[in-house]
C-alpha cells in the first residue's frame, strides 16, 4: 500500500515510512492512495471473530507489504490480550435502536489505548528491524498523552515528549501521565491551550534540521497508523450488530476529528454506514460548519473555551484535512492553499459543492456543560449506565440526530467515568472509582516540567533531555 500526502508536496511512502514519519514533510497528513475494499461476503466472513481477529483482517491490507501476516497476528493478539474486558470493546444496548460501544477497557481508560497500544508495538517491531531510534513528540488534550506514555514506556528505541496544556487537563489525566516512571518519558506542561500545544508540535516538525536530528515521529491522530487501528472497532461493532445486512449511523464525540475520520475510512472500505453524527461541547466549530444553513461552507475559528469534556476542547481539528482532501478531489495544492488561508484569516469558505457533499455524511450537534451534566444524570437514571462527559455527548448527539430511518445508531464511549470523577459525581452523586490497576494513582509521585509557549525553550529542553539519556 502506497501512502500520499494531503498536500501533494511530500514523497509517497509505504506503511513503515508513514508510521515513522507522522506528519508529512509538506505539513500535510498521509492517507492511503486508495481504499481497500470489503465486499458483502468479506464483511459476512468477519462474523463470529474475536476483536483481535477482526483487527487483523481490517489492518492486513494496509500493512501487508511490510509486515508478514504471521507477525501482524502476534502483535495484534499481544496488544488486545492486555485489555481489561474479555470482549475488548463490549457493545451495550441503551434503547430500542441505540447501542453503545465501550472503548475504555485499555490501560489508561480512554479509546486512545485501542490504537496506541498497537502503535507502540508496531514502533518497537519496526525499529528493532531497522536498528533505529525515534523521538515521539505529542500534544495532548489529556488522553493521548497517557495512552502514548503507557504504550511506549520502557522502550529503549523511543524517547517520548508529551506536551499538555497546563491546568487544562483533569487531575486523573495529568497523574496518569506524570506518575509513569521510565527514563524515556518526558512530560511538559505548556503555558497555553491544547491548540497551542498542537501548534508547537507542528512547528517542531517544521524545523527540518531538528526533525532529522532526532528522527521525530508522532502519536497524535496525524499519524496514519492510529487512524488505521481505529477503523477496527467500526467493523467490529457493525458486524456484531448485523452488517452487511443492516445500515448504521455512528455518533462520535469529536475533538481532532481522528475518531470519526476512522469511521469515514470504514465507510469508504465498504462498511454500510449511512452517516456520522459529530458530538461536541461548546467548542463547536464543526457543528457550526455542518449547520444546515451554512451552505457556503464557512468555517471560522473562535477562542477555545474550557469545558467539562477537556479532551474535546479543540478548535482546529487536524484530521479534517484528510476529509477535505477527498472533498477537493484529492487536489493537494488546493488543500494546502485553503488551509494556509484558513490559518492566516481564521476563517474560510470551502464552497457550496464541497460543503454539500460533506454534509450528506456528517451532521454536528453540540452540548453545553449544563446539558452534559443533565444528560449524565438522565442516562444514568433511565439506563443504569454511568457515562463520562465525553461519551454522553456522543450518546446525546445520536439521540438528537435527524433522519434516522431504519438505521442502527451506535455511539462510541470514549472514556471511563472514573477518568472524570468530579463531573460524574456532581451529576449523579456517585463517585466512580478507578479500576484496581490505578487505585493508588493519587499516592504516586509526579514528574513534569512547566515551560512557556516558546519554541526555543522547548527545543532546548528536548535537546538537553535526549543528550542526557544518550550520555
Ligand atoms: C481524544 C478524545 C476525544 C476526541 O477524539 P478525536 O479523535 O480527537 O476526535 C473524545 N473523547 C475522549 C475521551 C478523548 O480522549
Amino acid at each position: 500500500m502506497k501512502y500520499i500526502s494531503t498536500r501533494s508536496g511530500a514523497p509517497d511512502l509505504d506503511f513503515e515510512g508513514v508510521l515513522l514519519t507522522g506528519l508529512a514533510r509538506d505539513g500535510g497528513l498521509y492517507v492511503p492512495e486508495n481504499w481497500p475494499q470489503f465486499s458483502k461476503d468479506d464483511i459476512k466472513n468477519l462474523r463470529g471473530l474475536t476483536y483481535s481477529e477482526v483487527a487483523v483482517k481490517v489492518i492486513q491490507p494496509f500493512v501487508r507489504d511490510v509486515i508478514p501476516d504471521f507477525d501482524l497476528k502476534a502483535l495484534v493478539k499481544d496488544t488486545y490480550q492486555q485489555f481489561n474486558h474479555s470482549a475488548t470493546a463490549p457493545i451495550k444496548q441503551l434503547g430500542p435502536n441505540q447501542w453503545l460501544t465501550e472503548l475504555f477497557h485499555g490501560p489508561t481508560l480512554a479509546f486512545k489505548d485501542y490504537p496506541l497500544q498497537l502503535v507502540g508495538r508496531l514502533f518497537d517491531y519496526i525499529l528493532k528491524k531497522r536498528k533505529n531510534k525515534i523521538t515521539i513528540i505529542g500534544a495532548t488534550s489529556g488522553d493521548t498523552g497517557s495512552a502514548a506514555i503507557e504504550a511506549c514506556k520502557d522502550k529503549k528505541s523511543i524517547d517520548v515528549f508529551i506536551i499538555h496544556p497546563k491546568n487544562r487537563v483533569s487531575e486523573v489525566q495529568r497523574r496518569q501521565m506524570t506518575t509513569v516512571k521510565s527514563s524515556n518519558i518526558h512530560n511538559i506542561a505548556l503555558d497555553g491551550t491544547f491548540d497551542d500545544c498542537q501548534d508547537m508540535v507542528k512547528d517542531l516538525f517544521a524545523d527540518q534540521v531538528f526533525r532529522d536530528k532526532h528522527n521525530l515521529s508522532a502519536v497524535n491522530s496525524i499519524n496514519w497508523a492510529r487512524i488505521m487501528a481505529q477503523i477496527v472497532y467500526y467493523f467490529w461493532t457493525a458486524v456484531s450488530l448485523g452488517a452487511p445486512d443492516r445500515k448504521f449511523i455512528y455518533a462520535v464525540p469529536t475533538g481532532n476529528f481522528g475518531n470519526v475520520y476512522a469511521g469515514y475510512a470504514a465507510k469508504k472500505m465498504g462498511l454500510p454506514i449511512d452517516r456520522f453524527i459529530i458530538g461536541s461541547n461548546e467548542n463547536n466549530i464543526l457543528t457550526r460548519f455542518f449547520a444546515p444553513d451554512n451552505i457556503k461552507g464557512r468555517m471560522s475559528m473562535s477562542p477555545v473555551v474550557k469545558t467539562l469534556s477537556p479532551s474535546m476542547d479543540i478548535q482546529v481539528s487536524s484530521n479534517f484535512e484528510r476529509l477535505l482532501f477527498d472533498s477537493l478531489d484529492r487536489d493537494g495544492k488546493a488543500v494546502a492553499n485553503a488551509l494556509e488561508a484558513f490559518r492566516k484569516n481564521q476563517t474560510i469558505e470551502f464552497g457550496e459543492q464541497s460543503w454539500s457533499e460533506m454534509s450528506k455524511i456528517f451532521e454536528g450537534i453540540s452540548l453545553s456543560d449544563e446539558e452534559t451534566k443533565a444528560s449524565i444524570k438522565n442516562i444514568y437514571n433511565s439506563t443504569g449506565e454511568l457515562l463520562d462527559p465525553h461519551s454522553v455527548i456522543g450518546l446525546m448527539a445520536g439521540r438528537k440526530a435527524k433522519n434516522i430511518n431504519d438505521n442502527i445508531i451506535v455511539s462510541l464511549a470514549t472514556a471511563h467515568p472514573a477518568k472524570f470523577p468530579d463531573t460524574v459525581n456532581k451529576a449523579t452523586s456517585i463517585y466512580p472509582n478507578l479500576p484496581a490497576h490505578l487505585s493508588d494513582l493519587f499516592d504516586r509521585d509526579e514528574n513534569f516540567t512547566e515551560l512557556p509557549n516558546n519554541i526555543d525553550t522547548i527545543r532546548d529542553y528536548i535537546n538537553k533531555k535526549i543528550s542526557e539519556r544518550s550520555a
